[in-house]
């Protein structure tokens, strides 16, 4: 299923443009448009979730999946042995402005700890 009005289920439908480096049956991948490191990609699902609080037993594949695009990404990014971070943002304390679930895949430079 998907929401009319998330531009994440737009971009995964090819609706608006995004700059996509992969994409399955299940997941596209794409450059974050304000990136926050050298990598910056944003791993998303199809299927609308708006975040982990609506995950269940049935996407355990699918949040599978996503970690695992992610490290190939990390590895074709060439970010894989010096490092990189991959967040799930949950929740307006944590920042989260996109209410359709993302992994963003984070490196390219020094990560701080702990994050702000
Ligand atoms: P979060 O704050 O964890 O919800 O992350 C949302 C991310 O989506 C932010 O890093 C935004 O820069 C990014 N973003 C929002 N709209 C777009 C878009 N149209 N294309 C690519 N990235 C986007």
């Amino acid at each position: 299923m998907h929401q009319d009005d998330c531009i994440f289920c737009k971009i995964s439908r090819h609706e608006i443009p995004a700059s996509i480096v992969a994409e399955s049956a299940t997941l596209v991948a794409f450059h974050d448009v304000n990136p926050m490191a050298p990598t910056h990609i944003l791993v998303v699902p199809k299927e609308h979730v708006a975040s982990v609080n609506d995950l269940d037993g049935t996407h355990a594949s699918l949040v599978g999946d996503m970690v695992l695009m992610a490290k190939d990404l990390a590895k074709e990014q060439g970010v894989d042995v010096d490092g990189f971070r991959l967040v799930l943002n949950t929740g307006p304390q944590a920042g989260q402005s996109v209410f359709h679930i993302h992994m963003h895949l984070l490196g390219g430079r020094v990560m701080g700890w702990p994050p702000g």
